[in-house]
């Protein structure tokens, strides 16, 4: 599903992604860690061209991430064409993004129906739907500053959904929150997990990473240091860069 190949990012003279290369398959939850300033956002960033990466590429579901090649060359896409190629990619960053002037269903059903082109009601269906999902039936009508961090963060995770993404990304989504809305959060993304959706989810919460990943990845000054199953990576670290960092967490 998602195949990055040699990825590269510099800001200025700083390069803060040096060659990462990662595959994750349909249906995989891969959990990546990192120190802060390690370039696991803009790693993230460059999954939907968010950031224009400086050199590599990133295939997801078999397509080139935000260029077209032509004789072995490679051209910037059209903001259309990204757009379009971003329909399939769902993110939810540490900050919950929903549009405050709008009540929830209204923010979970914006998108499908401007972009997707979906009637009202089939769009209305399909919030109600997702409302039900993430735990929030019946609180269509409310506005975001009504709701908890952790009830924001889930209608930002069933807008996201809406879209019917291939592949989801997340941001740190419990770090903004108090301790005690972390859990209702994370059982969200369990279900989401258990339903088969790829994710890959820069967390570090390390028990639902030990529980939920299939995999997990450690990166460290924009290189990936240690990847390995979750238990593996977590429990019995290979690299010194890696224990060091788990020990902090603990
Ligand atoms: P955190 O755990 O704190 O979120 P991170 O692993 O997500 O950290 P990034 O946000 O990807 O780290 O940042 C990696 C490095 O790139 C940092 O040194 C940061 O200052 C730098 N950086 C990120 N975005 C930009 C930008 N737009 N311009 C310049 N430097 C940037
Ligand atoms: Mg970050």
């Amino acid at each position: 599903m998602v195949e990055a190949l040699d990825v590269r990012k510099s800001f200025g003279a700083h390069e803060v992604l040096k060659g990462i290369n990662l595959t994750i398959r349909k249906g995989e939850v891969v959990c990546l860690l990192g120190p802060s300033g390690s370039g696991k956002s803009t790693f993230l960033r460059c999954i939907n061209h968010l950031e224009r990466m400086s050199g590599g590429r990133i295939l997801v579901d078999g397509h080139l991430i935000g260029y077209n090649e032509r004789h072995g060359l490679l051209y910037e896409m059209s903001g259309k064409e990204l757009a379009r190629q971003r329909q399939d990619i769902g993110m939810v960053f540490q900050r919950f993004n929903l549009f405050a002037h709008h009540d929830v269903l209204t923010n979970i059903s914006q998108a499908p129906m401007l972009i997707r082109g979906q009637s009202r009601e089939q769009a209305f269906a399909r919030a109600r739907e997702l409302l039900k999902l993430v735990d929030l039936e019946g609180r269509e009508d409310a506005y975001p500053y009504q709701l908890s961090g952790g009830q924001q963060q889930r209608v930002a995770i069933a807008r996201a959904l809406a879209m019917n993404p291939k592949l989801m990304l997340f941001d740190e989504p419990t770090s903004a929150l108090d301790p005690e809305l972390v859990g209702e959060v994370l059982a969200v993304m369990r279900k989401l997990a258990a339903d088969g959706m790829t994710m890959l989810v820069v967390t570090h919460e390390l028990a639902f990473a030990r529980e939920v990943a299939d995999r997990v990845i450690f990166m460290d000054q924009g290189v990936v240091v240690e990847e390995g199953p979750a238990q593996q990576v977590i429990d019995s670290p290979q690299h010194e860069r890696t224990k060091t960092f788990l020990r902090r967490m603990h």
